[in-house]
């Protein structure tokens, strides 16, 4: 009997063996994914590895930390306190954003200025009860745009009377920083971040290719899979600006939430999107940077855009390149991207590389 009994077990204890010990797996394939809504926008995350739940539960905890501090929709942050007048003496994070933010204006002549605060209030798009203000408070605010500035003193930073920050244009860029810092940190192999319009395509996929990024059709903004083209990236941030990300409609006019601080109306592009993609294995900021150049090339449109990228590929060839997509129909790639990105053929757009 006793025998009977083994002679049943013994292939029981060797499928249950094989079971638990199979093939072995790579624990770089291991994925854990979390979804988040921060910063006003549903941000999805997958990481992998062996440290990969690790990372992906303190990728949500520092974008809610980030929020806490930089949101001017919070009403403890620092940047609200600010706003409200308040003397603020900044954290570590403040400090470099200010510092950041303040260099992207004097780069983009101005384009980009988290000063427009006043207006993008004004327009709604903090409330969401939005509205065409009246040309004179427009005149109104624009002069208190012009002259925001921070004051410094040893208790800390404020601001003038009615002057206000919006960290909005470069807020999700910085968290994209701070999350490959921690993916650094837990020695994650690959990992993909989407929060909201910013990428962090970090490492490649788990077959070893580069990760699909699609850039939205403008046209089509509300569907999903609708996209003008893909972006084949390995270790990249990809950061998209566009009037179709946020708007309203009045008396059949649409206006969207980029305001050009030279005229305090929404930008009257001749873009309808703007990416901007650059390696994300450096060190250095340069997912805040592809965020705040992404708004400011929207305002500038095509031409100063492109001219603005061709300075820059002076200064430090290929450090970014750009995918923007004009009002008239085409999608214009500059050559660092030419063998990265591939047109949806079914989008009707047509195709320009340019160098
Ligand atoms: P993004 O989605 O990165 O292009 O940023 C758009 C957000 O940045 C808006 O919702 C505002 O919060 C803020 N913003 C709007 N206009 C500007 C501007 N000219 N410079 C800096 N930030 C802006
Ligand atoms: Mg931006």
């Amino acid at each position: 009997m006793r025998r009977f009994i083994s002679i049943i077990l013994a292939p029981l204890l060797l499928l249950s063996l094989t079971g638990c010990f199979g093939p072995p797996v790579d624990p770089d394939t291991v994925q854990e994914s979390i979804q988040v809504i921060a910063m006003d926008t549903p941000m999805l995350i997958s990481t992998y590895g062996r440290r990969s739940t690790a990372a992906a539960y303190a990728s949500e905890d520092l974008i809610r930390d980030l929020e806490s501090r930089l949101s001017r929709t919070e009403a403890d942050s620092a940047v609200s306190r600010l706003n409200r007048g308040e003397t603020v003496e900044p954290d570590e994070d403040l400090t470099t954003l200010l510092r950041l933010a303040s260099c992207f204006r004097d780069r983009t002549g101005g384009a980009f200025n988290i000063g427009v605060a006043p207006l993008v209030s004004a327009w709604g798009f903090t409330t969401d009860h939005n509205q065409v203000p009246a040309p004179s408070e427009i005149s109104r605010l624009l002069k208190v745009v012009e002259e925001t500035a921070l004051q410094e003193s040893p208790e800390g930073l404020t601001l003038g009377p009615d002057q206000a920050i919006d960290l909005g244009g470069i807020a999700k860029g910085y968290a994209a920083d701070k999350l490959a810092d921690l993916f650094r940190e837990y020695e994650i192999p690959r990992a993909m971040a989407q929060l909201g319009g910013n990428v962090l395509a970090w490492g490649d996929r788990p077959d070893g290719t580069a990760w699909r990024v699609g850039v939205q059709d403008p046209a089509r903004p509300g569907e999903q899979n609708a996209f003008a083209g893909i972006l084949n990236l390995k270790n990249a941030f990809a950061v998209t600006s566009g009037g179709y990300q946020r708007y309203f409609e009045e008396s059949g006019k649409r206006y969207h939430h980029i305001i050009d601080p030279a005229t305090g109306y929404p930008a009257d592009s001749d873009l309808t999107s703007v990416t901007v993609v650059a390696d994300c294995t450096y060190d250095d900021c340069v997912g805040t940077l592809c965020d705040a150049f992404s708004t400011a090339f929207f305002i500038m449109g095509e031409e100063e855009a492109l001219d603005g990228w061709r300075e820059w590929q002076e200064e430090s060839p290929s450090f970014f390149d750009l995918v923007l997509i004009t009002e008239d129909g085409r999608v214009v790639v500059t050559q660092g991207l030419a063998e990265s990105f591939t047109l949806d053929e079914g989008s009707g757009y047509t195709l320009e590389i340019v160098s």
